[in-house]
């Protein structure tokens, strides 16, 4: 299968479809082959397939599997599958996406070096451990490539080395760990990483003149990140209660609130991940790492922080995140999994690289669209408030009374005039 990228990925009113003609029209669409779907109708995972990826199966498990629609991402009409529990994630990102248009997401993402720890314990000598390793990073970069030749012909391979210190000493003496830093390409790169690791332990810890510990990737691979740009303008961002400027203003205080407060961060991060994970989960990626990554990677100057911030500019916002993103389009469960295989096509995503653009900019879409969502309730609730006050003195109230009533009408969410008149006479009646 090589479909085309849609021709748009604009569908209004997709959701008033039904899933057949939700199918046919995006079949047409995205050059599928007829036969497109099968991959996610319910059965498509074997239980033979499933028995072989995971211990001790009893079945599969199905989520809905579904599409966000509307988004642009580097100049591309893009379809974004999501596969997620949570309703109104696909509805919030494909309306985000739509606000977006039509510059749409714009992003950058960095080279797919992933991170392998090579521990060393028991280390006689750190800062001599340390030299020494230093010294022989040339030649232990090297031998690393001579182990993954195909990888270093595809174009990555390992590309650097270095070593920090952990301990002078404790209850595992001295302790270094080494880095070796590998180009995954279109791999997540876990196991491949976990090999070479393992192949250089003995080597390194001789050298260090320790004994060798762990060997294992580092799933925050804070060199391995999407950065994703969106610029919305006012006019787009406005509601039916609410002007596009107030919303600005609103979801730059949202984001700034988040730059200050861990407890907000965490919720501000969690609308990125909606975005995020449903792709992840989709397109068959290992969503646990991903999420182990953003999260050390949000705290990783010993504060937590929001991985996406908005400011205001004259008439619209910007907005960017930056996080790591390890994904593949090659290896993991994407050989036995059909309805990842489907997702992936349906994205248009052939590389690790666009893979990651596509889940960077689906989580600034459910980030937007969680704050716009917030932003809107508040100014909302700001202006049902002022109306309720309006209301209280066109019945007459004044004084203390115009709060009572004012309060009450908010409170019952009926703020009306003829209620407010009802409120007013009962209130008067009642003694004071
Ligand atoms: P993998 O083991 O399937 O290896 C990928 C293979 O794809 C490589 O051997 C490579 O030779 C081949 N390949 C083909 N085309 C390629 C291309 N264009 N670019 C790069 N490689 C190409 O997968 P992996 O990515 O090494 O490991 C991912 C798996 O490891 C996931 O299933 C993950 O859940 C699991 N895992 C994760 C952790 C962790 O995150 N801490 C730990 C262990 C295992």
């Amino acid at each position: 299968m090589s479909p085309l990228p849609p021709r748009s990925s604009r569908l209004t009113a997709f959701f008033r479809l039904g899933v057949a003609e939700r199918r046919r029209r995006l079949l047409e669409l995205a050059d599928l082959p007829a036969d497109g779907f099968a991959a996610v109708d319910p059965g498509a995972l074997s239980i033979e397939a499933a028995d072989g990826m995971i211990e001790n199966v009893l079945g599969t498990y199905a989520l809905p599997f579904a599409v966000a629609v509307n988004f642009i991402v580097d100049d591309i009409e893009t379809l974004i599958p999501m596969a997620i529990e949570e309703p109104s994630v696909v509805a919030a990102s494909s309306n985000a996406a739509r606000m977006a248009r039509p510059r749409g997401f714009v992003t950058e993402v960095s080279a797919p070096v992933m991170i392998g720890q090579i521990q060393v314990v028991h280390v006689a000598d750190v800062d001599d451990g340390a030299a020494r390793l230093v010294a022989a990073s040339e030649e232990l970069l090297a031998e690393a490539r001579r182990l993954v030749p195909r990888l270093a012909e595809r174009g990555g391979g390992p590309v650097g080395f270095d070593v920090r210190t952990l301990a002078h000493s404790g209850p595992d003496g001295g302790v270094l760990v080494a880095h070796l830093h590998v180009d995954c390409r279109d791999a997540m790169g876990a196991n491949l990483v976990n090999t070479l690791c393992e192949a250089l332990a003995d080597r390194v810890a001789e050298l260090a003149g320790g004994r060798p510990g762990l060997r294992i990737l580092s799933n925050l691979t804070d060199g391995r990140t999407v950065t994703v740009r969106c610029s919305i303008d006012d006019a787009q961002l406005a509601s039916h209660d609410a002007e596009g400027a107030e919303v600005r203003r609103a979801i730059a205080a949202a984001s700034r609130f988040a730059e200050l407060d861990p407890y907000r961060a965490c919720t501000h991060n969690k609308g990125i991940m909606n975005g995020v994970d449903a792709v992840l989960v989709a397109t068959g990626q290992d969503w646990r790492a991903v999420e182990a990554g953003a999260h050390a990677y949000a705290a990783r100057d010993g504060a937590y922080r929001p991985l996406a911030v908005w400011r205001e500019r004259d008439g619209g916002l910007d907005g960017v995140l930056v996080m790591p993103l390890a994904v593949g389009t090659v290896g993991g469960a994407l050989h036995v999994h059909p309805g990842a295989r489907l997702a992936l096509e349906l994205a248009g995503a052939r590389s690790a690289d666009r893979l990651a653009a596509l889940c960077g900019a689906a989580g600034i879409a459910t980030n937007l669209a969680a704050l716009r969502a917030l932003a809107t309730e508040g100014i909302q609730r700001g202006h049902m408030a002022l109306h309720a006050r309006g209301l209280a003195r066109a019945a007459g109230a004044t004084g203390d009374l115009v709060e009572l009533v004012a309060a009450e009408l908010a409170a019952t969410g009926e703020v009306k005039a003829d209620r407010a008149r009802e409120v007013l006479a009962r209130l008067m009646g009642e003694p004071r």
